[in-house]
């Protein structure tokens, strides 16, 4: 992937690891500084009820005093008693959104007589800041990093646009109602991966932020920007916050053995009991920040001079996503679920060497009959403790 350098020839970057410290009153002079250096800005914003990713123009657009409640199947705003910017977890949107569209036109076809041509889509690459990016969701793009440039085939508008990314990160002050990023291994505490990272301190009278650079290009937005040397108690500050949010997190997913554990239990009674209550909404697939799976559908035009490709999600809950020439593999809602579980826990690691989870916990918070992949993992590692029996029929 082409990201900004960490290590050149000549060793790190000086200003990589660098720590200062940004008031309030100057957080429009970062997001100002940011647009001079020529990125647009997409960020945590209010709408339609929830905090979700859209166009940062102005600070007044981020959720300020906004937080989030979040349980199994439940997602409530309410108000806090400060103004903190940053203080909620994640919604229902992932960052894949922009570097993954919903729908995308992947290139154009025109007949010419007998023959046809094929016009490329120009890639939107266009230089883009993404502010308040949490720690599993820098694990979830490195995940998707992986998916799409990491391998033999590049996909080449990911590419583009991932690498025009200055990648914003910020610390969670506190634990999600549904969030096990812990168990994963992929946060509280956003360690690499990033060209900043903010941490959020309110304190009485104190409103500032910590601003930790990670990369040349992170270093080289912060240029103008008024700043203070960070000290021992500002470092001191955003360990504690980190510390907090870990201790404070509600979920855990054991992932001792899971690889082994899922894939020995393909018959265990719990994919049918799931399978009664999963409504194959395919809202977890939407919501998760790795899910990549999508379709490509042809779209002509009247006179059928054109055809456009297009590629749209999709998701392992749908019927036809597992059509082959005989009709669907996976007809039964428990295979769905199945399939889902067992290669985003499992046979993650055997193609792309991680877990395909982050706990971010959207696909718990968005559940509208609030499944928990955490509380399904107990459930098979007691039948296989207990010895339980297939149920009859199996998932299949
Ligand atoms: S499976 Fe659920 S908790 Fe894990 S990354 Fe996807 S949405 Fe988040
Ligand atoms: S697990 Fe929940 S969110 Fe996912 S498809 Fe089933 S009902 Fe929908």
């Amino acid at each position: 992937m082409d990201r900004p350098a960490l290590q050149g020839p000549g060793g790190p970057h000086p200003d990589v690891g660098r720590r200062s410290v940004l008031g309030r009153a100057d957080f429009s002079r970062l997001l100002a500084s940011i647009r001079t250096a020529g990125y647009r800005i997409v960020g945590p914003t209010v709408r339609d009820g929830a905090i979700v990713y859209g166009p940062i123009e102005a600070e007044s657009d981020l959720p300020v005093g906004w937080t989030d409640r979040q349980e199994a199947g439940t997602y409530r705003l309410e108000r806090r008693a400060d103004g903190a910017l940053f203080g909620y977890n994640v919604g229902p949107h992932s960052w894949k959104k922009y570097l993954f569209p919903s729908r995308e036109r992947l290139f154009t076809a025109h007949r010419k007589g007998a023959s046809f041509s094929i016009d490329a889509e120009p890639a939107d690459d266009a230089p883009t800041a993404y502010l308040g990016v949490r720690a599993c969701e820098v694990a979830a793009i490195r995940i998707q990093d992986r998916v799409f440039v990491g391998g033999a085939a590049v996909d080449p508008g990911y590419a583009a646009r991932r690498r025009r990314v200055l990648l914003i990160a910020v610390q969670c002050a506190q634990a999600g109602g549904t969030c096990f990023c812990v168990s994963m291994g992929t946060g509280p505490g956003v360690t690499d991966g990033f060209d900043l990272a903010l941490t959020e301190r309110i304190e009485g009278d104190r409103h500032e932020f910590l601003v930790e650079v990670g990369s040349e290009r992170g270093a080289q937005v912060l240029v103008g920007v008024p700043l203070r040397p960070a000290d021992a108690d500002d470092v001191a500050a955003m360990v504690a916050t980190v510390d907090r949010t870990a201790r404070s997190m509600g979920r855990t997913l054991d992932q001792n053995g899971i690889h082994d554990l899922l894939l020995g239990r393909l018959d265990d009674p719990e994919w049918e009991k799931v399978g009664e209550r999963c409504l194959a909404c395919t809202n977890c697939t939407m919501a998760c920040p790795t899910c990549f799976c999508h379709s490509t559908e042809e779209v002509p035009n009247l006179d059928a001079s054109q055809v456009e490709r297009w590629r749209r999600w999709d998701s392992c809950f749908n019927l036809g996503f597992s059509e082959l020439h005989t009709g669907s593999v996976r007809t039964t809602i428990p295979s769905r679920y199945r399939q889902w579980m067992t290669h985003k826990l499992a046979s993650w690691f055997d193609q792309f060497g991680s877990s395909g989870c982050v706990g971010c916990g959207r696909c718990i918070t968005w559940c509208p009959v609030g499944i928990d992949l955490t509380a399904e993992v107990r459930a098979i590692r007691s039948n296989a403790a207990a010895g339980r029996p297939p149920a009859a029929g199996g998932s299949g």
